[in-house]
């Protein structure tokens, strides 16, 4: 099932020159979720993964149904004071401004073996805050895992860097 074929390239969204990958197409394919979801716990089955964590919000519709069929629990990496409860945070740099993402500090136990799960990985900047706050909690990040890789933004290389594995479905070059 060629997944990539179900994903819509938006041209001059949501700047002007970005190419936006959207998995919305993917995503309402019965046949293209169900593949997508397969595809990345048939990866995991042996992996002993203790906790599946989504990076807000596409991470959280690939993350949870994968949680749910490796028999996991799921944790949201969220957007600035949108989760209830104590937090910690980390910020990090876009190509214009900042950013900031945040995830309950009780959600991660030391020990756990972590995968994180979002749709996309461009400059990898939100990926890598996301595995800092994992492993400041004392969790292992087995391995990232995304829908789409954009080798040529570096991001794979920048995870790689920080002794992280990472995994795509697919490529856009
Ligand atoms: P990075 O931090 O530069 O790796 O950007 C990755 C984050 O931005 C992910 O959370 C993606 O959801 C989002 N993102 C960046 N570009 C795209 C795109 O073309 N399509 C969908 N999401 C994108």
């Amino acid at each position: 099932m060629p997944i990539k074929s179900l994903i819509r390239t938006i041209p001059h969204y949501p700047h002007k020159g970005i190419m936006f990958r959207d998995i919305t197409t993917l995503l309402k394919d019965p046949i293209g979720l169900r593949t997508t979801i397969q595809e990345i716990t048939k990866r995991y089955q042996t992996y002993s993964i203790d906790k599946v964590v989504g990076i807000e919000s596409r991470g959280f519709i690939i993350g949870a149904p994968v949680a749910y069929q490796l028999e996991t629990g799921f944790v949201p990496i969220r957007k600035p004071n949108k989760l209830p409860a104590q937090t910690i945070g980390r910020d990090y740099q876009l190509e214009y401004g900042n950013d900031r993402i945040e995830i309950h500090a009780d959600a991660v136990q030391p020990g756990d073996r972590v995968l994180l799960v979002d749709d996309l990985i461009a400059t990898g900047g939100t990926a890598e805050a996301a595995v800092r706050l994992i492993r400041e909690m004392g969790g292992e990040v087995v391995e990232c895992c995304f829908v789409i890789d954009l080798p040529d933004v570096g991001g794979r290389t920048r995870l790689e860097k920080m002794n992280c594995k990472v995994f795509s479905l697919c490529k856009f070059e």
